[in-house]
């Protein structure tokens, strides 16, 4: 089978030593929609450039759609629009020359390419702005002159780098929606994050990384059915000395002299709480959900690695 990406055994030292992938294996089907989810300084950017061979690997071995991305190279980088994180345009350039001239490092002549230039621009919602300066537009619509500039030469596989930080919400909901799109019309799409809303939200697959290694290679839904804890935190109105006694299935923890800590499983409710804490004579001024599910996901997954 050939998989749109395919890494074995990626190895990276940089120069000062500091090892930013350990050992990272894994695959991407033809016409998945993955996320690669971490934390910042995970080895996200690291493993995007090293697939776009903007950075060396130190060893192990990738295909992009089985083609050998060293001894392949040109193969290989023409399967990939990649959308990284920094702008990387001249802003003094016309949005239609900034794309147009992208093809051409493909091979692609500028009167095949300006159909297509203005063709992405419109799905974008930026053909008005098509031959206005860069440096006119919003941050949002910049990033989609990027996210247009890597599409021009109609790539297999669309590359991410986290795409939506930074981006307002509105700007977010339409992008997804186009990734979508784009994806549902057969194009790969690998997006970076460290929003687990945003993978969970538009991709099939996933994996995690942490501190350069791959802790879960799964899909979406499995991984979701694993997290099923959340935990509240609950305010009291009159100091307390010890954690409320609450039935052994709730895990409760004193955080303070007026405030505590529930872990409760989602399947469970919280009506059962209340009701103990009712008949434990407790008042309950306030609660909120802690769970930062990304974080727990984490520590799940470490403790467990
Ligand atoms: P992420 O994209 O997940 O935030 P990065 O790939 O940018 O993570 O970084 C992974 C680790 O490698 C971090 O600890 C970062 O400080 C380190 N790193 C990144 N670039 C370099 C570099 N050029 N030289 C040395 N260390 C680097």
């Amino acid at each position: 089978m050939t998989y749109a990406i395919d890494i074995q055994q990626l190895h990276k030292t940089y120069a000062n030593g500091h090892v930013a992938l350990k050992d990272v294996s894994f695959t991407v089907q033809e016409g998945d929609f993955f996320a690669l989810l971490g934390p910042n300084g995970a080895g996200k950017s690291t493993l995007i450039s090293i697939l776009t061979s903007l950075c060396q690997k130190t060893s192990g071995q990738i295909k992009i759609f089985g083609f050998d991305q060293e001894t392949q190279s040109q193969q290989a980088k023409s399967c990939i629009g990649v959308v990284s994180q920094e702008l990387n345009f001249n802003p003094y350039d016309n949005v239609i020359d900034i794309v147009v001239n992208q093809a051409g490092y493909y091979g692609i002549g500028r009167a095949q390419a300006k159909p297509l230039a203005l063709h992405y621009l419109e799905q974008l919602g930026l053909a008005s702005k098509a031959n206005k300066p860069a440096i006119a537009l919003s941050g949002g619509m910049k990033r989609r002159v990027m996210i247009a500039k890597a599409l021009v030469h109609q790539p297999k596989l669309l590359i991410l780098d986290e795409p939506t930080a930074g981006v307002d919400i509105e700007l977010r909901r339409s992008l997804w929606d186009f990734l979508s799109e784009i994806n549902a019309q057969g194009t790969t799409i690998v997006l970076t994050t460290h929003y687990l809303e945003e993978a969970e939200s538009l991709c099939r697959n996933i994996a995690i990384i942490n501190n350069g290694e791959i802790l879960e290679n799964t899909s979406m839904s499995a991984l979701l059915q694993t997290m099923h804890k959340e935990a509240f935190i609950f305010y009291t109105k009159l100091p307390l000395l010890v954690a409320p006694a609450l039935s052994a299935r709730f895990h409760v923890s004193l955080l303070d002299s007026h405030s505590f800590e529930v872990l409760v499983d989602q399947r469970d409710n919280l009506n059962s709480i209340f009701s103990e804490l009712t008949s434990l004579g407790i008042v309950i001024n306030s609660m909120r959900n802690k769970t930062n599910r990304l974080e727990a996901l984490f520590l799940d997954l470490i403790k467990t690695a």
